[in-house]
Parts: structure tokens; C-alpha cells; sequence
């Protein structure tokens, strides 16, 4: 069941930007999390970075932007590495990395998106309320400003990090597992302003675990377990051949018939 995208073919604006990840190999002490890996993610596409739990799924978004170091190997986006360039990536960590404890409002999570814009305890601008404003109203979250993160649903948390990674009015976005534990109105929020980023011409990554029918969602995917399975647009890699060797023996994934 394959759907025409009426977004994603033509109007990739910046696509001659992308970030090149070469010969990359990532490790925790002396354990090898991710071996030698090269792959290309292209601006103006959706791309689903998805592996196994302990794929390295993580640990590759995190050696890209330099949050962790890389053993070996280069990332670089335009002809820079992109860990020095960092003000243009909006990153959403997995659910877990974040302390929902923290007793920030809806509102303070947003703005955390603009201090690097306008500078550690420096008073926020209009423009930057008003990209907060307009986040929040994307995601269907403005009347909520005020509330605790931590009184929020799943569902209403990842929307207030995508606001906050929106109002970033960054280029490119990588979210990490974006979809776990959220209601199915939010699933579909996520994907059409994904969908949308993309076809600004942003490089839009969403590392996600769940093989369903949502997959088809993603115009090019990225298959790990340690190392790279398989890249490429989604038909090429939903090869069984490739889900076997990245999920072991009998997983079952959506499969979509030709049309
Ligand atoms: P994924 O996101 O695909 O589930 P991760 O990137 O989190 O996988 O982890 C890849 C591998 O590296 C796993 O075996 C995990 O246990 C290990 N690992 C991840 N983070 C650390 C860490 N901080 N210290 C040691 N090992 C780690
Ligand atoms: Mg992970």
C-alpha cells in the first residue's frame, strides 16, 4: 500500500546539503558500539534511523552532534564538522534521558529552544516569544503554557519538545524515539510536521524502533545493529534479507504490497 507524497518529491530546497557521516566507530570504554559506519542524510527527506534495542541508534545521533566522542571517523554537514555546528541542530533526546522531575512550566521548556539565540540570562526578545508562541500553537499545546512538564501526558510532552525544537529555528532536527509512549493524536501531529520540516528543505532524522505500518511514513531509512545494515529509500531497505540480519530470525515487520 504505497501513497503518492505529494511533498516530498520536488520541493527539497537545500539539498545539496547533507551530513556525511565517514567510517564512524563509537566506543564505551571497551565496548564497540557502533563500527565503522558511512552513511549520507540528506536535507528534504524523512529519515528513520532504526535497529534493535542496543543497535547503537542513540549512540549514533549523539556522535554526530559531538555529544559523545567518536573513536574514529568524521561527521560533517556543508564542509564543516557539523559539532561545530551546533546552533543549527534541534535535538529531542529519548524520553528517558530527560528528568521530568525538573519543575520547569510548558512555557520555560519552549524557550530553553532560544537561549542560545539570546544568550544565557539575557532577557528574551519578541521574536523570540513570538517563534515560542507560534511553536505551541503548531502542536496544539498553547494553552498549556504554564503547566508543569511533569503533570503533562507523554503525548503532551513530546509536543512541547518538538515546540521547543521548532522554535529553535533550526536546519536540522533529530528526534530519538519520538513515538513511545505517546496517544495516537500526537503520533500524527509529530509525522505531519516532520513531513512539513522536510519539505522546507530541513534534514529531519527520527530514530524509531517500531516496525509497523507507520514506517511507511519515512522516505529513506537507515538500518543498524552495530554497524550499517542497509541504507537507502525505504523499499530498497524493507528487504527481508536486511531485517533479519539487523533483528535476528522471525521479526515481522510492515510490508507493504507493490501497488
Ligand atoms: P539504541 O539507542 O539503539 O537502543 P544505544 O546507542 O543506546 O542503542 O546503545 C548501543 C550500545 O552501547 C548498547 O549495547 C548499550 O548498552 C551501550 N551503551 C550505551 N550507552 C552507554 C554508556 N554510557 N556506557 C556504556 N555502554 C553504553
Ligand atoms: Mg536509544
Amino acid at each position: 500500500m504505497f501513497q503518492a507524497n505529494p511533498n516530498h518529491s520536488s520541493s527539497v530546497l537545500s539539498g545539496d546539503r547533507s551530513i556525511e557521516v565517514q567510517h564512524l566507530t563509537v566506543m564505551y570504554q571497551d565496548v564497540q558500539a557502533l563500527r565503522n559506519l558511512t552513511v549520507t542524510i540528506a536535507a528534504g527527506q524523512l529519515v528513520g534511523i532504526f535497529g534493535p534495542n542496543g543497535a547503537g541508534k542513540s549512540t549514533l545521533v549523539k556522535a554526530m552532534l559531538g555529544l559523545i566522542p567518536a573513536a574514529t571517523g568524521t561527521v560533517t554537514y556543508g564542509d564543516r564538522p557539523l559539532a561545530e555546528q551546533r546552533q543549527r541542530v534541534a535535538y529531542v533526546p529519548q524520553r528517558s534521558q530527560i528528568d521530568w522531575t525538573f519543575p520547569a512550566t510548558v512555557w520555560d521548556v519552549v524557550m530553553m529552544g532560544r537561549v542560545r539565540k539570546t544568550g544565557f540570562l539575557r532577557p528574551f526578545s519578541g521574536v523570540s516569544r513570538r517563534l515560542a508562541v507560534n511553536a505551541l500553537e503548531r502542536v496544539g499545546m498553547a494553552e498549556y503554557g504554564d503547566r508543569r512538564i511533569g503533570d503533562l501526558s507523554g503525548g503532551q510532552q513530546q509536543r512541547v519538545f518538538l515546540a521547543r525544537s521548532l522554535a529553535q529555528d533550526a536546519d536540522i532536527f533529530c528526534f530519538d524515539e519520538p513515538f513511545v509512549g505517546v496517544d495516537q493524536t500526537t503520533e500524527q501531529i509529530l509525522f505531519s510536521i516532520f513531513r512539513e520540516l522536510a519539505s522546507q528543505g530541513k534534514t529531519v532524522m527520527v530514530v524509531n524502533h517500531d516496525l509497523g505500518e507507520s514506517i511507511t511514513h519515512f522516505d529513506h531509512l537507515i538500518l543498524l545493529n552495530r554497524e550499517l545494515i542497509a541504507a537507502g529509500d525505504r523499499r530498497s531497505v524493507l528487504q527481508p534479507q536486511h531485517m533479519t540480519r539487523a533483528y535476528g530470525g522471525h521479526v515481522r515487520f510492515f510490508e507493504p504490497q507493490a501497488a
